[in-house]
């Protein structure tokens, strides 16, 4: 059922590509249709839209992600923004790549999987630890009301900064500093997703946490990590699901893992 609602919507975006690339022989029609956000005209301006779509089909969907807001949020941001220039040729593939400063961009399929976790609302306040490039950020935002994410590695944030800026989004919060800290002005968050493996669940994150909320969350030590799914239920986390993965560690600001 899901399988074919999507492969529904596919042909339906493609029809819209279609459709973009023929007004694009007349050059008034596509400065309209970029004033005024026209999907189909970001679309066209992608050079690696197909390769977008295979990605979100073999990668994501075929792989059991079935929710409709987080391949949709696929279908809108375009991780080849996200990656180093010289990258860029490889951003479609199912892996991570560097990203400088020795970080890397998650693979696709872990966003994705990670994104369905929280089971996230258009209402939704969301806290993300670890920035990285942004594309992270950039897919939440297109999911809930408000992103806030931190990022320790100071030229990593900048730049993710300037891309999320460059893409437009009103709806995420860049800050630079320790995400171990948690963003407590602006807490509590219905989500908190982290991306960076501390050794446990820090404290901080635990309290800023909604009750009711969800925060998922890579723990233990280098090379022995979890990807633990938490709910705050009467003041309390309760582990509901875990499945074992390798994250770069969470460090202090002195770069000591936490
Ligand atoms: N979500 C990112 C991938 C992140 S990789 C993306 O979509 O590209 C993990 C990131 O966590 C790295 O950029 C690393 O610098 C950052 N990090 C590690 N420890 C941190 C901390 N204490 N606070 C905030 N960010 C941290």
């Amino acid at each position: 059922m899901a399988w074919k609602a999507l492969k529904t919507g596919c042909y339906a975006i493609l029809g819209i590509v279609l459709a973009a690339a023929l007004v694009a022989e007349t050059g008034r029609n596509v400065t309209f249709a970029e004033k005024s956000g026209n999907k189909a005209a970001k679309e066209n301006r992608n050079p690696f839209h197909e390769q977008k779509m295979k990605m979100i089909e073999k990668q994501i969907a075929a792989r059991g992600v079935t929710d409709q807001n987080v391949l949709s949020a696929f279908r809108q941001v375009d991780r080849h923004r996200y990656v180093p220039k010289h990258l860029q040729h490889m951003a479609y593939e199912d892996r991570p790549l560097p990203i400088g400063e020795g970080q890397t961009i998650s693979q696709p399929y872990i966003v994705a999987f990670m994104t369905e976790a929280l089971n996230l609302s258009d209402t939704d306040r969301v806290l993300e630890i670890g920035t990285g490039s942004g594309y992270q950020a950039a897919i939440l935002a297109e999911i809930v009301a408000h992103v806030y994410t931190i990022e320790i590695v100071e030229s990593l944030g900048r730049r993710a900064k300037e891309v999320l800026d460059a893409e437009g989004y009103a709806n995420i919060d860049v800050k630079i500093g320790d995400g171990f800290q948690g963003w407590p002005e602006h807490a509590p968050f219905d989500a908190i997703m982290v991306t960076c493996a501390p050794t446990d669940v820090p404290e901080p994150l635990k309290e800023q946490l909604a009750e009711g909320g969800t925060m998922i969350i890579p723990v233990g030590p280098a090379w022995d990590q979890k990807l633990v799914l938490l709910e705050k239920r009467d003041g309390k986390l309760v582990e509901k699901e875990s499945l074992p993965v390798r994250f770069v560690p969470m460090v202090d600001e002195d770069g000591k893992t936490y």
